[in-house]
C-alpha cells in the first residue's frame, strides 16, 4: 500500500496560476481614499513594482524565476501522503490526502511566498523589509528568506503572542530578522495605540500598519513592505502547492471529490484549491471547503464589502469578507486564522459559489488534531487542525452515506512551535467561543461607510 506520492524535483512547476484570469466575475479592484479604483503608482512607496505587476495581473500563467525555483527545491515539491492511519481510526470508506507543507524550512507553507517576494524586493534594489506576525510563522518566513538573498527584514509581532510564544522570535533571530512587539514605540501609531490602550493585546490590524509606517517612512527609499496572505500576489505564489498535488493525485490514480484548507487570510487555501477551482470552472463536480475558526467567522458571518486591510486604513480599500478593520479577536483562541479579513480572490470565489465556507469551534478542532497526531503521527499548527477537523468531519458523512469519497486538505503546517496551545487543550483549559449577533454587527457597520461592491462593479 501506497502512503506517500513523491515528485521529483524535475517536476516542480515552472509557473504560478491566476485565478484571476478565470474567476466568472472579473476581480473588483483596490479603491484609494477617493473611492476611485487605485493607481499602480499609489502602491509604489510600499512595494516594489515587478511585485505590484504581479498583484493587478490577470495572466492566467506567470513564470516562476529560476532563482526563486532555485531556493524552493531546498524543501519542494513537498510529500501528498494518503491518510490510512486515520482512515482506519475512523473506519470510513473514504481515501484522505494530504498536501504537508510542514516539511519547509519555517515549517509552514508560508516560505513558498516569502522566497518569491524576497526575490522580487532585492532585484528591484530594496535593502530592507519590514512585515508583521501574528503567530510567529510568517515573521520566520520572511526571516529565512531574506537570509537566503541578503535582505534584512524587521518584523512588528503581535504582542500577545510575543510574551506567549518567544521560540518563534528566537528562530526569527537565528535567520538574521529583527523581531518587536506591536503596538510598539517605533511608529507614530504604535506610540498613539500604547497612549490610547497601554494593555492592548494587540491585533495584526494594528501590526499590519505598524509595518507600512516604518516602511514608507524610511527616507532612504530602500525598504518596502512585506504581507504573507491576503493579496493577490501572495494567493499565486502559493498555487505551487495545488499545482504539485494534481500532478500527486493522478499519480496516486486519484481525483478528489472534496478539496479542504483553512483559512486565516486565504493563502494556503488558495495555494492547494485554485488549480482545482480551475477544474471545476471547467465542469468537474469538487466540493471546496474553506474553514475558519467559529470565533472569527470572517466568511461564514462577516459582509462581503470594501475595507481596509489594517486598523489605521493605510492599505487601500480590498472588496472582500470583513469582520472591521477595528476588528480585536478573543484572546481565549489558542490558533491563529485571527485576521479580520480574508483574501479578495477568495471571497470573490465564495461569492460565485466555486468554493464554501465552514465555520468550526476550537474543542473540535483540536480533538481532531490529536487523533491525527496519534495516527499519522505529525502534531499539527492549530490553524490546520481547521482543515483536518473538516476532513473527519466530511470522512463521517462518507461512512454515513456509505459513499467511498476522495478528500484532500492541505496540512498548512506543523505545531511544534504552538505546544502550549496543546498543554491548554490536554489540561482542559481551552473553551469554545462564538462571535455573538451583537459583535457581528459592530463588524457590519464598521464597513458601512465604505462603497457597496455591487456598486463598483455596475461602474467598471
Ligand atoms: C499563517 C498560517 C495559516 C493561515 O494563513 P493563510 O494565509 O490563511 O494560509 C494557516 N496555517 C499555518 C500553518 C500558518 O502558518
Amino acid at each position: 500500500m501506497t502512503v506517500k506520492y513523491l515528485l521529483d524535483e524535475k517536476e516542480m512547476p515552472k509557473q504560478w496560476y491566476n485565478l484571476a484570469a478565470d474567476l466568472p466575475s472579473k476581480p473588483l479592484p483596490p479603491l484609494g481614499p477617493d473611492g476611485k479604483p487605485i493607481s499602480a503608482q499609489a502602491l509604489a512607496p510600499v512595494f516594489p513594482m515587478n511585485i505590484i505587476e504581479q498583484e493587478v495581473s490577470s495572466e492566467r500563467w506567470i513564470d516562476i524565476p529560476p532563482e526563486v525555483g532555485e531556493m524552493l527545491s531546498r524543501w519542494r515539491p513537498t510529500p501528498l501522503r494518503r491518510a490510512v492511519f486515520l482512515e482506519r481510526a475512523l473506519g470510513t470508506p473514504a481515501k484522505i490526502f494530504y498536501k504537508d507543507e510542514s516539511v519547509s524550512p519555517a515549517g509552514s507553507h508560508k516560505p513558498n511566498t516569502a522566497v518569491a517576494q524576497a526575490y522580487y524586493n532585492k532585484v528591484f534594489g530594496i535593502k530592507h523589509l519590514t512585515t508583521e506576525t501574528g503567530a510567529g510563522q510568517w515573521g520566520s518566513a520572511l526571516s529565512f528568506a531574506c537570509s537566503l538573498v541578503g535582505l534584512e527584514c524587521k518584523v512588528f509581532m503581535v504582542r500577545v503572542s510575543f510574551e506567549q510564544k518567544p521560540y518563534r522570535k528566537f528562530l526569527m533571530e537565528a535567520w538574521g530578522g529583527k523581531c518587536i512587539p506591536s503596538p510598539s514605540k517605533e511608529t507614530n501609531f504604535g506610540r498613539r495605540i500604547l497612549a490610547e490602550m497601554p494593555d492592548t493585546p494587540g491585533s495584526l490590524g494594528i501590526a499590519i500598519s505598524e509595518a507600512i509606517e516604518a516602511a514608507v517612512s524610511d527616507a532612504s527609499g530602500k525598504t518596502r513592505y512585506s504581507l504573507g496572505s491576503v493579496l493577490n500576489h501572495v494567493m499565486l505564489h502559493q498555487t505551487v502547492i495545488g499545482l504539485e498535488a494534481q500532478k500527486q493525485m493522478a499519480a496516486a490514480g486519484e481525483s478528489p471529490d472534496v478539496v479542504i484548507g483553512c483559512v486565516g487570510g486565504g493563502s494556503n487555501f488558495a495555494g492547494l484549491s485554485f488549480p482545482f477551482i480551475r477544474e471545476k470552472i471547467h465542469g468537474k463536480k469538487i466540493d471546496v471547503i474553506a474553514v475558519e475558526p467559529s470565533s472569527c467567522p470572517t466568511l461564514t458571518k462577516a459582509p462581503f464589502g470594501y475595507d481596509h486591510g489594517d486598523t489605521a486604513k493605510m492599505t487601500p480599500l480590498l472588496a472582500m469578507h470583513s469582520l472591521g478593520h477595528a476588528f480585536v479577536p478573543t484572546a481565549i483562541h489558542a490558533g491563529g486564522l485571527r485576521y479580520h479579513g480574508m483574501a479578495p480572490l477568495v471571497s470573490q470565489a465564495v461569492e460565485d459559489g466555486l468554493a464554501r465556507a465552514e465555520a468550526i469551534p476550537q474543542l473540535e478542532c483540536f480533538e481532531a488534531a490529536i487523533l491525527f497526531a496519534r495516527t499519522e503521527g505529525i502534531l499539527p499548527a492549530p490553524e490546520t487542525s481547521h482543515a483536518i477537523a473538516s476532513a473527519v468531519r466530511a470522512a463521517k458523512r462518507a461512512k454515513a452515506e456509505g459513499k467511498s469519497k476522495v478528500i484532500l486538505f492541505n496540512l498548512s503546517g506543523h505545531g511544534f512551535l504552538d505546544l502550549s496551545g496543546y498543554d491548554k487543550y490536554l489540561s482542559g483549559k481551552l473553551i469554545d467561543h462564538e462571535m455573538t449577533d451583537a459583535e457581528v454587527e459592530v463588524s457590519r457597520e464598521c464597513l458601512s461607510g465604505f462603497p457597496n461592491p455591487a456598486d463598483v462593479r455596475k461602474s467598471l
